[in-house]
């Protein structure tokens, strides 16, 4: 089983070959961050037109990589959702193009399914785990009890947590993408000289919240004014790492609690998204795996950002569980994992 996956829905153009032996056979990603850096923020209409004029080439690469042609693939798997639907659609229309014309099934894969299930293709993760899901767009606490089976324990009220690392990094003037460039700076820095908040510790259930966080270290930011130097600067994103870094450890010793109380012991917790890539958050989930008795893992960090591999292991995941698509598949700017979860009520600050 040989599977091309097609990622598009934001400011990565991806593509990859994966077989269901869990070889990577080509993994080409093209970052846009260059085209979005003088914004401090990904532009949904530039990502578009990048992800058309990018997408051809890319394929063509990855399949010249894997040395293939389309006639030895055994599927075509796209993120078909959610994202900045001006790309979904560049990605999918692709997928749908080179499936029709090589005559194998299409699959849609939805984004965050990709991130899910990253840790089944570069190492151990079996059913049911927890996983935290920390990215750009999503911060989540879900139960992965099968291929298309999740149920949501938490989620953010307001900001993800990589949005608060992006804006964040835009306040302190450390450039876009954020959460990498925070992180660098944080190494120079004295995490304890700002006392930041630490949303939602101690508080019932295992939702997240990151938009007070922010607020604070925009006041501290103001509060030092022009003079703020170069020091300032690496204390502010330090503090800044450990409260977001905090927040998260204790909402997610919340949910293993849950999980191991329905489990049992000796399970995983899988971390996934573009944060996960973050070694602070790293070094603080494998001392907590250690207290609550589970096995932590992480894949590297080129797979943790977006890429097209994700999505080609989603297909082969998805493929062998059963589920294909028609080429009448719609893409979807919004698609959450578990259809039954209510909106994340509005729990106050
Ligand atoms: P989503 O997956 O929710 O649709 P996305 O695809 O934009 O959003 P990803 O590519 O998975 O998100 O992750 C990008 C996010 O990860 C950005 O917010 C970025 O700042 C953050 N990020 C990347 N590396 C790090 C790091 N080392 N530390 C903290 N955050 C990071
Ligand atoms: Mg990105
Ligand atoms: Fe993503």
């Amino acid at each position: 089983v040989i599977v091309l996956g097609l990622e598009s829905s934001c400011d990565e153009t991806a593509a990859a070959v994966v077989t269901a032996e869990r070889e990577i056979l080509a993994n080409v990603v093209l970052s846009q961050n260059d085209a979005h850096a003088p914004f401090g923020g990904v532009v949904p209409e530039i990502a578009a037109r990048a992800h058309v004029t990018e997408m051809d080439r890319l394929v063509d690469q990855a399949m010249t990589e894997a040395g293939l042609s389309y006639s030895d693939l055994s599927a075509v798997a796209a993120t078909a959702g959610p994202g900045l639907i001006g790309g979904v659609l560049v990605g999918l229309m692709t997928a749908k193009a080179i499936a029709s014309v090589a005559g194998v099934p299409l699959i849609g894969v939805n984004h965050l399914e990709g991130h899910a299930l990253t840790a089944r293709l570069t190492g151990k993760a079996d059913f049911p785990y927890l996983l935290l899901l920390v990215s750009g767009g999503h911060s989540q606490l879900l139960v992965v009890e099968g291929v298309g089976r999740y149920r949501r324990l938490g989620t953010t009220i307001d900001d993800a947590v990589g949005e608060a690392f992006d804006k964040t990094a835009k306040m302190l003037g450390l450039g876009f993408p954020g959460g990498p460039a925070v992180e660098k700076a944080a190494k120079s820095g004295d995490p304890d000289r700002f006392d930041f908040p630490r949303p939602m510790k101690g508080r019932e259930g295992c939702n997240f919240s990151f938009s007070g966080l922010k607020t604070a270290v925009r006041q501290a930011r103001e509060a030092l004014g022009e003079t703020a130097g170069e020091q300032d600067i690496a204390d502010l994103a330090a503090s800044f790492q450990k409260a977001a870094v905090e927040s998260l450890m204790d909402r997610v010793g919340k949910a293993l609690d849950l999980f191991n109380d329905e489990y049992g012991p000796g399970r995983e917790l899988v971390v996934a998204g573009g944060v996960a890539a973050n070694q602070c958050l790293k070094a603080a989930l494998e001392t907590l795996a250690r207290d609550k008795g589970v096995t932590l893992r992480v894949p590297p960090p080129k797979l943790c950002t977006d890429n097209g591999a994700m999505i080609a292991w989603a297909g082969i995941e998805r493929l062998n569980a059963g589920f294909t698509d028609t080429l009448d598949l719609a893409a979807r700017a919004r698609w959450p994992l578990d259809p039954d979860a209510e909106p994340a009520p509005f729990a106050g600050y």
